[in-house]
């Protein structure tokens, strides 16, 4: 009798042990799999308790306004539409494993912020203007072609090797912005936008000219085509004299980015004229002549957060997913959403 007791405390314990492991793996960030050459940070202690209450993407329902009508899906389906329209499928999966958490984190700070105004009745809609591009999975087929199986998958597998992670600050899902290159560093959220954040901060970002496609872009109007656009927001602007004086002060930050600038007498940010002038990012140089005026732009997006082609060149160094984001991210980390 005393040695069956012995046999199952054993047997006991060993089950005990087994679920005990199996639990610790299941509970490590999906992020920090395939780690890159970078050391590891260490892990904090309150990480394994909020994996236990972490939420699974198959169980957020979102409402998405896609194509004119909202559907419900989960977020694991939501994201993998994002992924298809947001990244080059091509990416390195790092990368894509990033995208997917930026993308994640960005759509939850967005529903815990109450209803968005373009839409009270969706979560997120497709608009890039509003929220993230978002492609079925037909659309993105028919462009892939041959690749597109293999493609599909591999996004699945960056959406679910990431499943509940979310980048935090304060425990909280951040404003995870992200724009396609920068001019070498990204820029801080103040410059662009009203308010600074302070994991929207500019850090060194290693994309270059070999790397994005239309890195550098040109863009020029004639003084007619200048007036028309500007004055469309701005009609107290005087463009009446010499185009060569219509441009001062231009302001730029040590990334490189244009903060502010006077046109006509109107004090603009670099982001504003960029959005007037649909140019492919605020990092630009301005030549004022008689006959026109021609910017001469670097990398394509806002500048703020995560930059993509950074992320895949810095995927390519060896970075993991978790790497990526908190250097994009300063101050924030990466973890499990509490439900
Ligand atoms: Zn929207």
């Amino acid at each position: 009798m005393k040695h069956e007791i012995r046999i199952l405390t054993l047997l006991f314990a060993l089950l005990w042990g087994l679920a005990w492991s199996a639990a610790g793996r299941g509970g490590a960030p999906a992020a920090r799999e395939d780690a890159g050459e970078l050391p590891e940070a260490p892990e904090p202690p309150a990480a394994a308790e909020e994996a236990a209450h972490g939420m699974p993407d198959g169980e957020t329902v979102l409402r998405v306004l896609h194509d004119g009508a909202v559907e419900e899906m989960t977020m694991d389906r939501y994201l993998l539409g994002v992924l298809r329209a947001e990244m080059p499928a091509s990416f390195e999966i790092e990368a894509l494993k990033a995208q997917a958490v930026a993308a994640r984190t960005y759509t939850l700070y967005k529903m815990r912020g109450g209803p968005i105004a373009n839409h009270p009745d969706a979560d997120a809609c497709d608009d890039i203007n509003c929220c993230k591009a978002y492609k079925s999975a037909e659309d993105a087929a028919a462009e892939w072609g041959g690749m597109a199986l293999y493609y599909e998958e591999k996004l699945a597998r960056a959406v679910a090797q990431t499943d509940g992670q979310a980048v935090l600050y304060g425990g909280e899902p951040i404003l995870a912005v992200f724009c396609s290159s920068t001019a070498g560093h990204t820029q801080n959220a103040g410059a662009v936008w009203q308010s600074d954040l302070p994991y929207l901060q500019s850090v060194d970002s290693p994309e270059t000219e070999e790397l994005v496609p239309n890195y550098y872009s040109v863009a020029s109007f004639s003084p007619a085509e200048f007036r028309t656009l500007l004055h469309q927001t701005h009609p107290e602007a005087d463009l009446s004299g010499a185009p060569e004086g219509w441009i001062t002060n231009v302001a730029r930050s040590d990334a490189g980015f244009v903060t502010t600038l006077d046109v006509g007498g109107v004090t603009l940010r670099g982001n504003e004229l960029r959005t007037i002038l649909s140019l492919r990012s605020p990092a630009f140089t301005v030549d004022a002549e008689a006959d026109g005026i021609t910017f001469h732009v670097t990398g394509y997006g806002h500048g703020v957060g995560m930059s993509q082609y950074g992320a895949n060149a810095l995927a390519l160094e060896g970075m993991n997913a978790r790497e990526i984001l908190e250097h994009y991210f300063p101050g924030a980390r990466v973890g499990p959403v509490a439900g």
